[in-house]
């Protein structure tokens, strides 16, 4: 299984969720909504293989965290992955301080050589898309639970962005729609836990197994064949972070 979007450092237990998750031999991208936290929560990743550590500055948080940006950029070195970033329509008032501070995260990665970057676009889908597109180097975004119209995300395909899908997403209305378009060789599943799709402090593994079952149906294919597209993509996904990361160091 594949959870491109969870939230370890949140979990009430952290190691015992990243237990869990070893366990049932789940590949992990833990994100952070701040740079502070990127540190701590890259420990918690340590000795395990399949859990990598995405360095992030959540837009809900850009308002009061936006000192942190010279952290973010001197701990890029560190992990191919960026995440989560983006901008938050919701957000009120704090518009122009996100779009502000996801161009100079973006550039930065630039900068840095690309990321695999994590991105956050809930009711911002347009901006986010046109940020992408003023800083083509960033990397490669992969969008977390869009919920933007069918034609943004074919806008975000038609630029190259990947997709993580969660449970929430794969039973909207809008489903079919939108998996319809995406394409099947740029999708991951993701939880966004402990937000979303979680009971307890418990890890939910369960949500990816629906995950994938939804996707099956959605695609008109079978379990296995989806598990191993989704296999498929995460390694190519990881052989460009890895790209990334080393490029970095040149
Ligand atoms: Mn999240």
């Amino acid at each position: 299984m594949i959870d491109f979007h969870c939230h370890l450092d949140l979990f009430p237990s952290p190691t015992s969720a990243a237990d869990e998750i070893e366990r049932a031999g789940t590949y992990v991208l833990s994100v952070t909504n701040t740079p502070k936290a990127f540190p701590k929560t890259a420990q918690i990743a340590k000795g395990r293989r399949r859990i990598r550590t995405a360095l992030g500055l959540h837009p809900q948080l850009v308002h009061e965290r936006h000192g942190e940006v010279g952290m973010f950029v001197r701990l890029l070195g560190e992990t191919g992955y960026v995440g989560e970033i983006g901008i938050d329509g919701d957000s009120a008032g704090h518009h122009d301080v996100q779009k502000e501070v996801f161009g100079r995260l973006l550039k930065a990665c630039a900068d840095a050589g690309g990321r695999v970057m994590s991105v956050h676009s809930r009711r911002a889908s347009g901006e986010v898309i046109e940020a992408l597109l003023h800083q083509p180097d960033a990397g490669v975004p992969v969008l977390h639970w869009f919920s933007g119209p069918v034609a943004h995300a074919q806008k975000a395909a038609d630029i190259g962005a990947w997709f993580s899908v969660g449970l929430p997403m794969l039973r909207s209305r809008r489903a079919s729609a939108m998996i319809g378009i995406l394409p099947r060789d740029r999708i991951l599943t993701e939880t966004d836990a402990p937000f979303a799709s979680t009971s307890g402090g418990a890890y939910p593994a369960k949500a990816l197994e629906e995950s994938v079952a939804v996707l099956a149906r959605l695609w008109g294919s079978d379990e296995r064949t989806v598990q191993n597209q989704l296999n498929e993509n995460l390694r190519r996904l990881v052989i460009q972070a890895d790209r990334f990361r080393s490029s970095a160091h040149a």
